[in-house]
């Protein structure tokens, strides 16, 4: 059976264009996060597949049937809201019976579904409760467990976690990898948060600027960004890009020099990339470190330094004023203001040419 297909799908509101024909293939059982900044067409999306919002052009299918002339109720799918939308005057098991009951589902199969679903998401002593008597990260879990009754294709989750304290957030986040598991449908979250997409989805929808910028594997998307924007979006930190010129190439990989003198011999093929040519070079934290004394380093001044526990992050600039970010092991010593010697694992590095293309290192062009 196949899963969710967008097939070329336009939306303008007015003359403003929020969705540039946006094509997209999801298994039945994926798990899938749109993620962009704010405005770049996620919710708009979602209330698109959800029913909420008429496209100007192109199809939605779900499980081999168009869907995109079908009332929201009659799609097979169901939406939990960045606002849990319960019905406050009702108890949580009437909120998670309301859409069966209207739906003329019998009963005593209400009842079962419920059961099953308090079952899951661990509320089952919660069901005679109104929603004001209950936690955010509770009332949270009811908007879940009122999708989940409705066995449907397909869960859509808009921002299912901004609404929730840190803590909660980490929990839930969880529960909602678990749920995964569960439910024999797909799923799409909404998000903002790169950490939320990275540690949940199997596959992650980066959307910008009207347009779907790259899907893939949370993996491919931090390996491998499509573009500078998906670089420099995915990752936190986000990855430094620093401006370079490609001034030859050794061995078949592009050489670059950077304004502050160094020349970082990367593990990118030559290809079409010709000397002189201006690019944007792309390092993560990981890849950039503290110099071994008696290495040959780049000198830096630390701006600031955030130390995270098991690491720590410091903001430096360059000589030039190109900042970079580097990783150090547990709690550094280093402090605001110090400067450093850097090392840069060369082979690491990505270029984005001009027009914002990617251009990776391969693993058999490391040295
Ligand atoms: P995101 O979910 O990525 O933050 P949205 O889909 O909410 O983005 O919005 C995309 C763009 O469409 C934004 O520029 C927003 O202002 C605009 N937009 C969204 N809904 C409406 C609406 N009902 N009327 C007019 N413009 C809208």
């Amino acid at each position: 059976m196949s899963g969710l297909e967008l097939i070329d799908v336009c939306k303008s509101y007015g003359a403003t264009r929020v969705l540039e024909c946006v094509s997209l293939s999801i298994a039945p059982s994926e798990f899938i996060a749109f993620l962009g900044p704010s405005g770049s067409g996620k919710s708009t999306l979602l209330r698109i597949i959800a029913g909420l919002e008429t496209l100007d052009a192109g199809e939605v299918r779900l499980g081999g049937a168009r869907i995109d002339g079908l009332a929201p109720g009659k799609r097979g799918i169901a939406m939990v809201f960045q606002h849990y939308a319960l019905y406050p005057h009702m108890t949580v098991r009437e909120n998670m019976a309301f859409g069966l009951v209207n739906a003329g589902v019998p009963r005593d199969e209400i009842a079962r579904r419920i059961a099953q679903a308090a079952d899951t998401l661990e509320i089952a002593s919660q069901l005679d409760k109104k929603p004001g008597q209950m936690s955010g990260g509770q009332r949270q879990r009811v908007a879940i467990g009122r999708a989940i009754v409705k066995q449907p294709k397909l869960f859509l989750l808009d921002e299912p976690l901004s609404n929730l304290d840190a803590a909660l957030r980490n929990r839930t986040r969880v529960e909602l990898a678990q749920l995964r598991h569960r439910v024999e449908a797909a799923l799409i979250m909404v998000t903002h948060d790169q950490a939320e997409a990275m540690t949940l989805a199997d596959r992650i929808v980066v959307m910008n600027d009207r347009r779907i910028q790259q899907v893939g594997t949370p993996a491919e998307v931090y390996a491998r960004p499509a573009n500078a924007f998906v670089a420099r979006f995915v990752g936190s930190p986000a990855m430094a890009m620093l401006p370079g010129i490609v001034t030859g190439t050794a061995g078949g990989r592009v050489r670059v020099s950077l304004p502050c003198g160094a020349d970082l011999l990367t593990a990118v093929p030559a290809g079409d990339m010709v000397p002189g040519a201006e690019v944007d070079v792309g390092l993560r934290p990981e890849h950039v470190c503290i110099a071994e004394p008696g290495e040959d380093g780049i000198p830096a001044t630390v701006d600031l330094v955030e130390r995270l526990g098991d690491r720590s992050f410091l903001y430096a600039r360059l000589g030039d004023g190109s900042e970079v970010i580097a990783c150090a092991p547990g709690f550094s010593a280093v402090r605001q203001g110090d400067r450093v010697s850097l090392a840069i694992d060369a082979a690491a590095a990505h270029l984005f040419t001009a027009d914002g293309t990617a251009h990776h290192p391969q693993p058999e062009a490391r040295a």
